[in-house]
């Protein structure tokens, strides 16, 4: 019998490549997987006639973990993001997104060693919004200006920015508590309260009462923008980051960007009730179905998950095997190769391979 049951979404663009090459590393630590393959995305739309298919929804309830590969959102066509209605339908509240240097990775900083916690469910990506001209846009323009000293000019358009204390109260205490389960030092609480005085301020006043029930760890906050540039002058000083959705989404690209960039950035979006893991990065069109995207963000991914299962002997084992590659230099994908030749490059599945004669 298998031992984990484990919702399957190869996703589309490099997402079916990057994940067969996870599932072939996450297979040779020799831990037993029935995996069940679901769609979500255009091909989900094609196929099903639905971009996030109740099938999709329902393996993950059942199986209480996922593993998903990245999904192309098209812009602006009124499409959803499947990325984000799948969090916000199942609850994964919490958005972990390590950044660790892997040595050999050309990045323009090392020993970086911080982690984002990005709150999944409201923020600026509530989904509440109008476009401009709508009908229903007029109406809230002038409910707003009949209530606001501030108005909002009648061509705008609207996204709502929603924080609430209950998904607060719970994204702060998931930092912690991960600080205290791996051993971490430090919660900054990241912000912008000095402007928005209610939403953020109140992200702020939450995050600080939660932060008095954790003694054992220490905690400061930091202006959203300030965090950035202390991380670029002195990163060494922050541990574990938590903040709102778009503040989570772009700190995170940077701390990617500070460890070599999203191919080698991992992910996991948790809640209370189940888990699917995927890499930060997107669907990477260009390179679709040539063989040659980096699947390492999608394997450290993967390792997260198997650190989430209870694994962890294997996820070291899956995470130094990728490191030692890495470090080699030599049968990696063209993107860690510091010549970037395609030509000497290893490709996705031949870097898999790698990883798993490496893992012996
Ligand atoms: P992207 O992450 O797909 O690409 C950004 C850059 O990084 C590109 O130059 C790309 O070629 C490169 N890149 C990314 N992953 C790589 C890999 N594994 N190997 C080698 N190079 C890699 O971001 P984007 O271009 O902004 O988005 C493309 C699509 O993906 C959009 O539709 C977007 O909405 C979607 N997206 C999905 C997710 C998700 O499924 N969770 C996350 C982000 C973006």
């Amino acid at each position: 019998m298998s031992k984990y049951s484990v919702t399957l979404i190869p996703g589309d663009g490099i997402g079916p490549e990057v994940t067969e090459a996870t599932r072939r590393v996450l297979e040779a630590t020799g831990i037993s997987f029935d995996w069940d393959y679901q769609l979500a995305g255009l091909i989900a739309l094609e196929e099903k006639g639905d971009l996030l298919p109740e099938a999709t929804l329902e393996s993950v309830r059942k199986n209480k973990i996922g593993l998903k590969g990245p999904i192309t959102t098209p812009i602006g066509t009124g499409f959803r993001s499947v990325n984000v209605g799948l969090r916000q339908e199942l609850g994964l509240y919490a958005n972990l997104r390590p950044a660790k240097t892997v040595k050999g990775v050309q990045a323009a900083f090392s020993d970086i060693d911080l982690v984002v916690v990005r709150e999944n469910l409201e923020g600026m990506y509530s989904g509440v919004e109008f476009d401009t001209g709508t009908p229903e846009a007029a109406e809230v323009i002038e409910k707003i200006n009949s209530l606001s000293k501030k108005k909002v000019d009648p061509t705008a358009a609207i996204s709502i920015k929603m924080i609430t204390e209950h998904n607060t109260r719970n994204i702060v205490k998931f930092a912690f508590e991960y600080a205290r389960a791996n051993n971490r030092k430090k919660v900054t609480i990241v912000h912008k309260a000095n402007i928005m005085k209610f939403s953020e301020g109140l992200f702020l006043r939450i995050g600080q009462e939660v932060a008095a029930e954790y003694p054992d760890i220490e905690s400061n906050d930091r202006i959203v923008d300030n965090m950035c540039m202390q991380l670029m002058q002195k990163p060494g000083e922050y541990d574990v980051l938590v903040m709102e959705n778009l503040f989570g989404d772009v700190v995170s690209d940077l701390t990617a960007g500070m460890i070599g960039g999203l191919g080698v950035a991992p992910g996991g979006n948790i809640g209370f009730d189940g888990a699917v893991f995927e890499p930060i990065h997107g669907s990477a069109p260009s390179h679709a179905g040539k063989n040659e995207a980096n699947p390492t963000a999608m394997i450290l991914s993967g390792a997260l998950m198997l650190r989430h299962l209870g694994e962890q002997e294997q996820a070291i084992r899956v995470e130094q095997a990728v490191a030692d590659v890495i470090a080699s230099g030599e049968r990696v994908t063209y993107d860690l190769r510091a010549d970037r030749d395609p030509a000497k490059a290893a490709g996705t599945s031949g870097m898999a391979d790698a990883i798993i004669e490496s893992m012996g």
